[in-house]
């Protein structure tokens, strides 16, 4: 079972939850960040630290199609190393419906 990067996270990218998972799992698009679902361990912190709720384990059949988002964005994106909040972050937080802001190519 893995964990998975949802919607409250696009846009925001605020990066506490690469900096603790010890699986190395996350990758980085230009607005979002996704768990590969190979690499996941399924420890649950990554799910503790996000400041904005985004992160949800994969048995929560509402967030199934984040699910196959995830495991396709990680094949495309490169490992996140040193992710960093965008410079907007703060602003669009707490926004419910920005699916339509995810960038998929650099
Ligand atoms: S901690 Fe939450 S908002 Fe920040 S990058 Fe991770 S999933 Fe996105
Ligand atoms: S559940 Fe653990 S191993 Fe999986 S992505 Fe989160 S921090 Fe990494």
């Amino acid at each position: 079972m893995t964990f998975v990067v949802t919607e409250a996270c696009i846009a925001c990218r605020y990066g506490e939850c690469v900096a603790v998972c010890p699986q190395n799992a996350f990758h980085e698009g230009p607005n979002f960040v996704v768990i590969d679902p190979r690499a996941c361990a399924n420890c649950g912190l990554c799910e503790m630290v996000c400041p904005v709720q985004a992160i949800r384990p994969a048995a929560d059949l509402a967030q199934r199609d984040w699910l196959e988002l995830n495991a396709r964005l990680a094949v495309q994106w490169p490992v996140a190393v040193d992710t960093q909040p965008l410079a907007d972050a703060d602003a669009y937080a707490f926004d419910t419906a920005k699916r339509e802001r995810l960038i998929l190519q650099p």
